[in-house]
């Protein structure tokens, strides 16, 4: 007798559903996946006890016949693809045939479906029997398709034994459903978990109703502290919404990124991304967004491996520039005037419009500071520099430094009143309180900054400008420093010359498997140059690129910026006060300190009146 014999069709579904369904988020998309493929416009997920007692998802898509029905639950079977030429340019989310055979092998499933355009004559489909003889009969269904799939694992303990709480299993299959909505804003999604609807989100193209299922989908915080960016480039286009270095995160969890419409993660990206906070984020904080990428099909394979999400890229180096430079550059140029609430614009004419209600309020209380507290827009370019600080900053262009350090103490009175839409985002200085806080009045109510925050900021965003303008300052080692590395990397350093240059840094090649670094930046003499030309080497290898040798010569520069910046308990003139106002609306990423905390807040009016019971 033979020893071997063919597995049983069941056995072989239930071991190619190891791969497939890991727990009910997995049921739910590959379902889900489905409908969309099938060109739904309405997806209804119905789910109980985590999805692991019932996951119902009913579609309007295009259905399938009687005869097709046993088709679908079988494996290897798709409509999907015919030929090995199909798989190159293959646009369905699916198309391996092996979902819904694993899925039933492993649940109680009933698939229900009618392609007819009119009348309800649909006809339903369940697995039965050892080797998944499907029985089909005739049950009434509009157009479209619904899967119910009960007691998931009920025949497969070593799987059930490995599913979380229900409510761990539900935060998984909302997450599904999540990514999947905001990766067809045109499709309606509903999610009903015990009877309960979770998720309602109706379809649109607007941009407005982009930003109502992204607010509905990742709480209207993110909304609220998101910037909206569009970056084009031929054949790459980057369009989204990124979270402010103020709504950080303490995990990676708000952060969706599609390529084409299909949600991946990916390291060229998440290094990308991570790249482009560097500067602004509190460490250990993750950023939030919900980004686009668009590219040509033919430069991207998505299909890598469907559950895992990866892409790859033909040119990985270009998209992770691309990505880098549209963020660095989005986050750079925020300033206190896009963090102000939108809704809440000042009119020219001392009213607050809401935009949201449309209630027009007139604006009181605006003088309630000392008298000749307030500085006129005009002389927005004074200083505080010099005037007893330990450390002085550079001189705007067209002013010497004495200038600058003048300024301040030989105009302190200045007019008193202005016009509404005159006051700048951060409005002008009223007090100091505890040598800390700066308080100052603006059109929406009480702005409070932390000075020495804010100035850190602003001292070191000019160094490094200062930096940019006259090059990295480097010197030759007293005795050169081999370096051992591979064939590859020995490559890598000698095709990237020019870039170590520009860094202050010479590598020469010294034999097939041998570096010697001969020169450095002079800011890097006390820092492990070996350790940073290794990390380097990795990036160039892996991504392309590297920011390291910046982010450590940054860094240095931080903490001279920190060091040089105003301290607490220094009292500040209100001229000074303004003047540093003043630099922080124009100074890029002054919304964060160099350690990415924030330098100021807004307490609105409306949130003093809320605190003081008023008008309510
Ligand atoms: P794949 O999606 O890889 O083709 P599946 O096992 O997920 O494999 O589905 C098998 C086939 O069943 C699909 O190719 C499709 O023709 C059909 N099908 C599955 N779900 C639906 C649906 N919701 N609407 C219409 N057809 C469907
Ligand atoms: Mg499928």
């Amino acid at each position: 007798m033979s020893r071997i014999h063919i597995l049983s069709s069941r056995l072989a579904n239930q071991i190619a559903a190891g791969e497939v369904v890991e727990r009910p988020a997995s049921v739910v998309k590959e379902v889900l996946e489905n409908s969309l493929d099938a060109g739904a416009t309405r997806v209804d997920v119905d789910v109980e006890a985590g999805g692991s007692k019932l996951i119902r998802i009913r579609d309007n898509g295009a259905g399938m016949a009687p005869d097709d029905l046993p088709l679908a639950l079988a494996r290897h079977a798709t409509s999907k693809i015919a030929s090995l030429e199909d798989l190159e340019r293959v646009s369905s989310l699916g198309f391996r045939g092996e979902a819904l055979a694993s899925i039933g092998s492993v649940s109680r499933l009933i698939l229900t479906s009618n392609a007819n355009e009119t009348g309800s004559e649909g006809s339903s489909a369940i697995c039965e029997g050892r080797d998944m003889e499907v029985l089909v009969k005739p049950a009434p269904h509009p157009r479209g398709t619904t899967v119910e799939v009960r007691d998931l694992f009920f025949n497969t303990p070593a799987r059930r034994k490995f599913m979380r709480t229900e409510k761990t299993e539900f935060n998984h299959l909302e997450e599904v459903v999540k990514r999947l909505a905001l990766s067809r804003f045109d499709v309606a999604f509903s999610l009903r978990h015990n009877g309960r609807v979770l998720h309602n989100l109706k379809p649109g193209g607007s941009q407005a109703e982009r930003q109502r299922r992204v607010a509905s989908v990742c709480g209207p915080a993110f909304m609220e502290q998101a910037i909206y960016i569009e970056t084009d480039r031929p054949e790459l286009k980057l369009w989204g919404w990124v979270g402010l270095p103020t709504f950080s995160r303490s995990q990676a969890d708000l952060q969706y990124f599609f390529v084409n419409g299909r949600v991946i993660r990916d390291k060229l990206v998440a290094h990308a991304v991570k790249q482009a906070y560097r500067d602004v984020l509190y460490h250990g904080r993750h950023p939030a967004f919900v980004l686009y990428l668009e590219v040509d099909p033919g430069q991207v394979d998505v299909n890598v491996h469907p559950t895992k999400h990866e892409v790859r890229f033909r040119d990985g180096r270009e998209v992770h520039n691309f990505i880098f430079s549209s963020l660095h550059r989005a986050l750079a140029d925020v300033r206190p005037a896009d963090q102000l609430p939108e809704h809440a614009l000042a009119t020219g004419d001392g009213q607050v419009i809401n935009t949201e209600t449309g209630e027009i309020r007139e604006q009181g209380g605006l003088t309630w500071g000392a008298p000749g507290a307030s500085t006129g827009a005009t002389q927005r370019d004074a200083a505080y520099a010099g005037v007893g600080f330990g450390y002085q900053p550079q001189a705007a262009p067209g002013q010497s430094a004495a200038q600058v350090a003048a300024y301040g103490q030989l105009h302190p009175e200045l007019p008193q009143q202005h016009a509404e839409e005159d006051i700048p985002p951060l409005g002008y200085a009223l007090a100091q309180l505890k040598g800390i806080y700066i308080l100052a009045e603006n059109a929406l109510g009480l702005v409070l900054v932390d000075m020495h925050a804010a100035h850190e900021r602003i001292t070191y965003e000019r160094l490094k400008t200062a930096r940019d303008a006259e090059g990295i300052r480097s010197q030759p080692l007293l005795v050169p420093q081999s370096v051992a590395v591979s064939q590859r990397e020995v490559q890598v350093a000698a095709d990237n010359t020019e870039l170590f240059q520009r860094l202050g840094l010479a590598v020469d090649v010294a034999g097939e498997e041998s570096l010697v670094i001969r020169q450095i930046p002079v800011n890097l003499r006390d820092s492990d140059v070996e350790l940073l030309l290794r990390d380097v080497l990795a990036d160039l290898i892996e991504f392309g690129s590297s920011e390291r040798i910046e982010a450590h010569l940054d860094e240095i520069l931080s903490t001279m910026a920190c060091h040089g910046s105003v301290r607490a308990n220094r009292r500040l003139t209100i001229p000074e006060m303004n003047a540093l106002l003043r630099d922080m609306e124009e100074t890029e990423r002054s919304g964060q300190c160099n350690h990415g905390r924030p330098t100021w807040t807004q307490m609105s009016l409306d949130e003093l009146d809320k605190l003081f019971l008023r008008g309510r």
